[in-house]
């Protein structure tokens, strides 16, 4: 299907209304029906009907197809925040004495399901470095019953091997699911690697400009409707039909956005690394970078988000280079208009900080749709 297909006419219905060429909002809760046997039919199977908006919704219902038809995916879940998505899936998909293996730095609210929320219900999680695939064969147990993956990540950047990892999980009945926020479907496409399960933050690129909080999951229609059938439906997870129409509208111009931010962040981080006080740049399409021939096997373009390392880097030092920044923000989320910046020492006091961890050097960095050349001198008199 041709993206701008997607973009401008999938799933959009304008003789319906009005011929109005941006949808209308839905906000109704409910939809009547002509006949008893009309609703039956529709409460038979609430997810294909629009019936009460917990469950679908026509505006909704447009961005469903958009989001599906993007990942190359049967279907698609829409929710409240893309944690939301993470989570109601893998209630989902686990049970008691189940066993999953998650790459080692997740997104933290998946890291802290894993390690604290699915503890409570006896699901076992082991964390493993994903990007050496032995470690997947290593974690395997009878009872593992999902994988979960982030690739790239958004703090290091480890990739794994998606179709390796794929082929794999196939082989032992396993299920596969990632996390592909970073790269959205324009860059990866995960379901054609083999995976069955693709989440994405839509707060991210997809909304883009920092105004809605959205989550979204694309798979089989089995899988889907059986999440919502179940999980969905009765923890309530479900989008606004006025956050949904915000995410269609930043759906029209995903492209652009996102090969402004990819082609920015190329110049960016090539002023970075060039310079006498930064030690090293994290990026997938840095040259150099650990994992870049996989990045480019497996990855079409790349995020905004990256992070780097200044050479001996106090605490202070840190903290003086962020505070002195005049344009780009100090803020977590990224995926919008705007450029910004969150260091690792923004979790941790100063008796915390190891100066010989990378881990607590880290800065990270996202690229918006500013003017390049704007940034480059933000950071050059920041550094000064
Ligand atoms: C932001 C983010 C999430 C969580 O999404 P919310 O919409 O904030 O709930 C999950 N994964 C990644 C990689 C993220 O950046």
């Amino acid at each position: 299907m041709d993206l701008s297909f997607i973009l401008n006419e999938l799933g959009e219905d304008r003789e319906n209304y009005f011929n109005a060429v941006s949808p209308p909002i839905m906000q109704s809760t409910n939809f009547a029906f002509k006949t008893i046997a009309d609703l039956r039919v529709a409460m038979a199977n609430e997810f294909e009907a629009s019936l009460y908006s917990r469950g679908q919704n026509p505006t909704l219902t447009i961005l469903r197809k958009k989001l599906a038809a993007l990942d190359g995916a049967e279907d698609a879940l829409l929710f409240n925040s893309g944690i939301g998505a993470i989570s109601v899936t893998i209630l989902s998909l686990l049970k008691t004495g189940d066993h999953v293996i998650t790459v080692k730095d997740p997104y933290s609210w998946t890291g802290k399901l894993f390690n604290d929320f699915l503890f409570k219900f006896g699901i076992a999680a082991t964390f493993i470095d994903g990007s050496d695939f032995s470690n997947f064969e290593n974690a395997v147990k009878p009872e593992t019953r999902l994988i979960y993956l982030e690739s790239p990540n958004t703090f290091t950047y480890q990739l794994q091997d998606l179709k390796k990892v794929a082929a794999f999980a196939k082989s032992r009945s396993i299920i596969t699911m990632i996390d592909n926020s970073y790269c959205t479907p324009l860059y990866q496409q995960p379901i054609k690697m083999g995976i069955d399960l693709v989440a994405q933050s839509a707060t991210k690129y997809i909304g883009g400009h920092s105004d809605v909080v959205a989550g979204v999951i694309t798979g089989s229609t089995v899988l889907i409707k059986q999440i919502f059938d179940n999980e969905f439906m009765n923890l309530g997870p479900a989008l606004s039909p006025h956050s949904a129409w915000l995410l269609l509208r930043g759906l029209r111009t995903l492209p652009l956005r996102l090969q402004r931010s990819f082609e920015s962040t190329t110049i960016v981080t090539q002023w970075l690394a060039a310079h006498e006080e930064v030690e090293k740049v994290l990026w997938p399409f840095s040259p150099g970078f650990e994992q870049d021939e996989l990045a480019h096997e497996q990855m079409q373009g790349c995020g905004g988000l990256f992070s780097f390392i200044l050479k001996n880097s106090s605490l202070e030092k840190i903290e003086a280079f962020c505070d002195h920044l005049k344009h780009i923000l100090i803020a977590v989320s990224w995926g919008g208009h705007e450029s910004l910046v969150v260091p690792a020492i923004a979790s941790m006091n100063a008796a915390e900080y190891d100066i010989n961890n990378e881990a607590h050097q880290l800065i990270r960095m996202y690229i918006g749709l500013e003017d390049p050349q704007y940034l480059i001198t933000d950071l050059q008199q920041a550094l000064a």
